[in-house]
């Protein structure tokens, strides 16, 4: 991964500037190549700014399982439940749901996992180099996460995931609620019990983290174009990208890591992809009148607690609406309602709200590839709940890609062509 001779440097690219497209771009300016950044609005500061700061690598399990189709319709027609559907959304919804039923199958499901734990296991000793490169090692916190439950039926239907964790090597330590209270004290005495997962980590502020990358790309000569990306045309060596001032901008590598709003770029190229976005919701709390140590998953409620230096962040949840719908604000009351249920010391009147895109594929796995009408356009996007996680594992993928050195994984589930 050293700089590289100049006939090897390659003119990139990168459309989109969250911690996907800023991730990559600090590993191809680490290579010696020539990046420019197309970003229509300030660097990190979309889905990338506010998500829950997790480097969730020890997480496997995708969103589609078998069996969830029995829960998924009383969960889907609650507004206010942890998955939501606005019913106006739904006829645009129609073909994302038919393949997230097919990716619940078994054997799909099993296939996910493994590519969820193949990206996953990439990602810690990825961020780790690029920590180590940017000098942004301070931002990390490794305390480990504690996953929660207050009823002893839901720890024993919780044990089958830890167990699927293990087999990917992951060390999960099932405990009791009074053990899990004596590591977090503000947890309410009804808690039951749950596991700690040591080998989470979490960051201090996911879009502090984006800004000094962002920084950091500037400084070793990344230029940055503030515009709307509208098309790519595929041209004789390479692609122009058409922007929405009428400019165009030429380039060997394009790669689209546009997020949620990718899909109107691959329709440029004529590559339809069943991009969704799952809406989350949160609130930071400055003052919230208790501390935590470590990150807290509370999946019976569908939130996490997370301790981030802007204060404690509180918030999960998917609503299925679309990219132009309002936030419903009604969510966050809720989340911090059932929060309150959990830790009974939670003062959270005072926060910052906040929603995110998380950009969703059915399968719960991103699209990692070249794509399937030009060898010099480079997909990713489509990162779902692991963006900040698997950002400079990206990163690193992409740049193999344009180097064409051997991929460290297989990326067939990754790619745009498995739909
Ligand atoms: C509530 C919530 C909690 C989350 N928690 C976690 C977590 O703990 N850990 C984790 O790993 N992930 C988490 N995520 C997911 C994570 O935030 C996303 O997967 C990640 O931010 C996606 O990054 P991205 O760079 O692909 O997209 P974005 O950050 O959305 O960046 C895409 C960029 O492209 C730009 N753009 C779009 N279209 C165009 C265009 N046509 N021209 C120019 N620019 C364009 C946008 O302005 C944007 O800046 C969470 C998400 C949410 C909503």
């Amino acid at each position: 991964m050293s700089g590289r001779a100049d006939d090897a440097r390659v003119r990139v690219v990168i459309l989109g500037a969250g911690i996907v497209g800023l991730a990559t771009a600090v590993r191809l300016l680490g290579e010696g190549h020539e990046v420019t950044l197309v970003e229509r609005d300030e660097p990190g500061a979309a889905t990338s700014r506010g998500n829950a700061a997790g480097i969730a690598w020890t997480d496997v399990a995708p969103l589609a399982s078998p069996g969830i189709w029995r829960k998924a319709p009383g969960w889907l027609l609650d507004p206010l439940g942890p998955l939501s559907l606005r019913l106006s959304h739904l006829p645009a919804f129609l073909p994302w749901m038919t393949r997230f039923l097919a990716a619940s199958r078994p054997s799909a499901w099993r296939s996910s996992i493994s590519a969820i734990a193949a990206l996953n296991a990439l990602a810690l000793p990825a961020w780790e180099r690029m920590w180590s490169e940017t000098g942004t090692g301070h931002r990390v916190r490794r305390e480990g996460c504690l996953d929660v439950f207050d009823k002893p039926g839901e720890v024993v239907a919780a044990r089958p995931g830890w167990d699927l964790q293990r087999e990917h090597g992951i060390e999960v330590v099932e405990m009791t609620g009074a053990a899990m209270r004596d590591m977090e004290p503000d947890l309410g005495p009804g808690i039951a019990g749950g596991a700690f997962i040591p080998g989470w980590a979490h960051v201090d502020d996911p879009f502090e983290l984006a800004r000094d990358l962002a920084g950091h790309a500037r400084a070793r000569g990344a230029r940055f174009v503030q515009a709307q990306a509208e098309g790519l045309v595929p041209s004789e060596g390479g692609v122009t990208v058409r922007l929405a001032d009428g400019e165009t901008l030429a380039a060997e590598k394009v790669v689209v890591a546009c997020g949620a709003w990718s899909r109107k770029l691959t329709r440029a190229l004529g590559e339809d992809v069943p991009l969704d976005t799952e809406r989350g919701y949160n609130i930071t709390v400055p003052e919230p009148g208790v501390s935590f140590r470590r990150f807290i998953m509370l999946a019976g409620y569908g939130f996490v607690l997370s301790p981030i230096a802007p204060g404690l962040r509180i918030g999960g949840a998917v609503e299925f609406a679309g990219l132009e719908a309002a936030p419903n604000w009604k969510r966050v009351d809720a989340l911090v309602a059932r929060a309150g249920r959990v830790v009974p010391g939670l003062r959270a009147e005072e926060g910052t709200r906040w929603m995110g895109f998380r950009p969703s594929l059915p399968d719960s796995l991103p699209v990692i590839s070249v794509s399937g009408r030009t060898p010099h356009v480079i997909h990713a996007f489509g990162h779902a709940h692991h963006g900040l996680t698997q950002a400079a594992a990206t990163g690193e993928i992409v740049a193999g890609l344009i180097a064409g050195r051997p991929a460290p994984i297989d990326l067939s589930p990754y790619s745009i062509g498995r739909f």
